[in-house]
């Protein structure tokens, strides 16, 4: 799997001090082939790779154990900014009626998300009408009669009307006189872009005026989503993008595309073919998804907030002096007594590598309980100096902890092992690594 492949290929970044493009090579390439894969345009990938090695070359690594880490997180960062800001506010007017036109190619969604929106609208007290202005196809207005009947939601149409722009203005009017808030403009779509939908679409821009534009996207397009959503962000004035479909495994690489040719908010994902199926977007998820490595992130992530700024300079002065005792050594396990955690945890910390392939060895969750549980059965003074700790006391803290007396010698050693690693790196020619730890 990708996410296989990005550890291993960032293995080859271990023990690197700073991300080089030589040396983030493997993991970079690992990251377009995902997005490609997710389908993500070419272009976009192409453009987004040179943001983000711009970013990263010559970024000092946090962790200075885990630069693969680092450069995850520095693309999953980036992507986030690209794919926000979080906006799926329909920006209603005070007072008035605010007007919603819908576009996209045929098929993209259109109509559903019109009965989507009103769902939304209802839920929240406020009156939608839908107006039918998708003329083309002869079943389109009984579409929209059909989901009016189900939402209990107004719906006008003009049967026979051959001008859209006129049955807009009127559905408007018709709101106006009926006491509606919003107007929502169902409009045609064709299965591709051509100049007569383009200019019917930019006249009811133009005449109608609408509050809001919302470009409607299959999630499922590949490809060409930049080239149709190039299209309609010429022709008309979009504050926004829904994109469909995202129920299924599509990727949603498309809405990146989609996004880096519009440039404006991304408001709803749909997630199903029900009128319930409509999902503020977020991004931090949808990253996740194109990227197809959401589980790395959020242990990058999680390690990262959990070991916050403050505590790192404690840590880090406590090794300096040699002082760091069990109770720190506990404090931390008590942190990340979450299965998985630990190596991530361990990873942060210079040196720490050869503790986190003990604590991975032994089950995950149990075996930093049984740690915790060990420690708290010791005297203060043993956990300051746990060399102290001889047949009798390993005895009485075996007994109280009910943990293997041999599992308190194995703590005890490795910990005694790490303290002059730990103090060599704080003290002398290791300082590089602990100016790491504070950025
Ligand atoms: P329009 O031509 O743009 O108006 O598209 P429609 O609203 O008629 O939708 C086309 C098809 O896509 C219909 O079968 C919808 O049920 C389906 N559809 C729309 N949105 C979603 C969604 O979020 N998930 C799924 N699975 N299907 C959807
Ligand atoms: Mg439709």
């Amino acid at each position: 799997s990708l996410s296989d492949g990005l550890q291993s290929a960032f293995k080859s970044l271990r023990g690197k001090g700073k991300l080089t493009e030589a040396n983030m090579r493997d993991g970079l390439k690992l990251v377009e082939q995902s997005m490609l894969e997710a389908d993500v345009s070419y272009s976009v990938v192409q453009s987004f790779m040179e943001h983000v090695t711009e970013k990263a070359v010559g970024r000092r690594v946090l962790m200075s154990l885990r630069p693969g880490e680092e450069l995850v997180k520095i693309v999953y960062d980036e992507l986030v900014d690209i794919l926000g800001p979080v906006d799926s506010s329909l920006h209603l007017k005070a007072d008035g009626v605010t007007v919603i036109m819908m576009c996209g190619l045929q098929g993209s969604g259109k109509t559903t998300t019109c009965g989507k929106l009103s769902q939304l609208l209802k839920e929240q007290n406020i009156k939608p009408l839908l107006v039918a202005a998708d003329l083309q196809r002869p079943a389109a207005i009984e579409q929209l009669r059909v989901i009016g009947r189900q939402l209990d939601v107004p719906v006008y149409a003009e049967e026979g009307a051959n001008d859209p722009v006129k049955v807009c203005q009127a559905g408007v009017k018709q709101a106006q006189q009926q006491g509606a808030r919003v107007v929502i403009l169902d409009t045609a779509g064709r299965l591709a872009i051509d100049k007569e939908l383009m200019d019917q679409l930019a006249r009811i821009d133009k005449r109608v005026k609408p509050d809001q534009v919302y470009l409607v996207v299959d999630g499922m397009t590949g490809q060409d989503a930049v080239n149709s959503a190039g299209a309609f962000n010429e022709a008309l004035e979009l504050d926004g993008v829904v994109m469909t479909k995202l129920d299924g495994d599509a990727r949603g690489g498309a809405l990146l595309s989609v996004k880096h040719v519009t440039g404006v908010p991304i408001k709803f994902i749909g997630t199903g073919e029900h009128f319930d199926a409509l999902e503020p977007f977020r991004p931090e998820g949808m990253t996740g998804r194109i990227l197809q490595m959401g589980d790395m992130v959020a242990a990058a992530r999680e390690a990262h907030r959990i070991v916050d700024e403050s505590q790192r300079e404690e840590l880090e002065e406590k090794m300096k002096s040699g002082e760091m005792t069990l109770d720190d050594f506990k404090g931390l396990m008590e942190k990340v007594a979450k299965p998985g955690l630990m190596g991530k945890m361990m990873g942060l910390m210079p040196g720490m590598g050869q503790l986190k392939d003990l604590m991975n060895s032994e089950e995950a969750a149990g075996g930093i309980k049984q740690t915790i549980g060990a420690i708290n059965s010791m005297t203060l003074e043993e956990r300051r100096n746990p060399k102290i700790i001889d047949i009798a006391r390993r005895t009485r803290i075996a007994k109280g902890s009910g943990v293997q007396a041999s599992a308190i010698t194995q703590l005890v050693k490795q910990f005694e092992q790490m303290k002059p690693i730990m103090q060599a790196m704080a003290g002398g020619g290791m300082g590089d690594r602990m100016q790491l730890m504070r950025q």
